[in-house]
């Protein structure tokens, strides 16, 4: 896909996150790799409102060549790029339910929502708890890193998903799944639970490797 396609598939992407709810006022950021560099959507910018024109450019180094300042968050994106080759985007967004599942006290930061549906086993996998640290945290986007070689989704804590994808249509539905999912174990707490049995998970993950 062109650049230019590029830049309205992120804006149209980013109207109907917002549109929707999965995100609010300035939060939430979206970041495509391009042969020599990235697209990212701008500090301080509505997902709601974005000006394909304004997206800053980044060079193959992560430098800004064009557009407004990325957003501040590019840290998190950059180190989901880094360890993984195939990623092509990385959505981020404090959408609620994710945000209030990363609030919860008893997660299993190793597996943080369990295989309650075959989509979420195929477009999310086992998902991972990024410590909390402040934003900004330079320690922060280590942590992404260690993770992000085995896991193209993680929840960052008190905080709320970064995930990538091989395309910008497969990071934006994964990063929804993720939120539908979190939201439906949110409704079923205390609930219980018929889950996937792990043959289950085992044979989605064969039919559909990711
Ligand atoms: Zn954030």
């Amino acid at each position: 896909m062109s650049e230019a396609k590029l830049r309205e598939a992120i804006v149209a992407f980013g109207r109907s996150i917002f549109d929707r709810g999965l995100t609010f006022g300035s939060s939430g950021n979206i970041s495509v790799r391009l042969d020599d560099g990235w697209l990212m959507t701008p500090t301080n910018a509505s997902l709601g409102r974005l000006d394909p024109a304004r997206l800053a450019r980044l060079d193959g180094e992560g430098r800004l060549v064009s557009g407004d300042a990325p957003t501040k968050e590019s840290f998190l994106h950059l180190a989901m790029y880094r360890e993984r080759a195939t990623a092509r985007a990385v959505v981020h967004l404090h959408s609620t339910h994710s945000v209030a599942v990363s609030c919860l006290a008893d997660l299993d930061p190793q597996d943080v929502l369990p295989p309650i549906t075959a989509y979420y086993v195929m477009r999310v996998g086992r998902l991972v708890l990024v410590p909390y640290y402040p934003p900004g945290d330079p320690e922060l986007a280590e942590a992404v890193r260690r993770l992000a070689g085995r896991h193209h989704a993680v929840l960052l804590a008190n905080h709320g998903p970064v995930v990538a994808g091989g395309s910008l249509e497969a990071a934006v539905y994964a990063t929804e799944e993720l939120e539908e999912t979190a939201k439906l174990c949110l409704l079923l707490r205390g609930e219980k639970l018929r889950l996937l049995t792990p043959e289950q998970v085992a044979e989605l993950y064969r039919r559909f490797p990711s």
